[in-house]
């Protein structure tokens, strides 16, 4: 999965990367040409093609609810420790909540 080129982020098309034969690798999309870029490599090639702005900050932004949630359910249960099912559903209510948050992301 890791040495996959993602699909083109403007059609959808397969990227290729070749070397130019001027110690440079070339890529683009096999079906709207977009690039044309030169790499050194082609694995610096690949990682430009890969890298997608936002996809991080959504990534970052689904962590940060999920840690929250986790600490959230760690003081449900530290709270009600007499009385576990009180503890148990303010847990599935909070991951009720991280299902909806994550479903609000953009
Ligand atoms: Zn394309």
């Amino acid at each position: 999965m890791k040495d996959v080129l993602k699909p083109c982020p403007f059609c959808g098309g397969k990227a290729n990367i070749e070397p130019n034969g001027r110690n440079t690798y070339l890529l683009d999309c096999l079906s709207c040409g977009i690039g044309g870029d030169a790499f050194t490599s082609g694995q610096v090639a690949k990682e430009a093609w890969n890298r997608r702005e936002g996809e991080n900050l959504l990534l970052d932004k689904v962590d940060v609810i999920l840690r929250t949630v986790k600490d959230d359910i760690l003081n449900e249960i530290e709270r009600h420790p007499l009385n576990p099912n009180v503890g148990k559903r303010g847990a599935l209510s909070r991951v009720c909540w991280a299902i909806l948050e994550i479903k609000r992301l953009k």
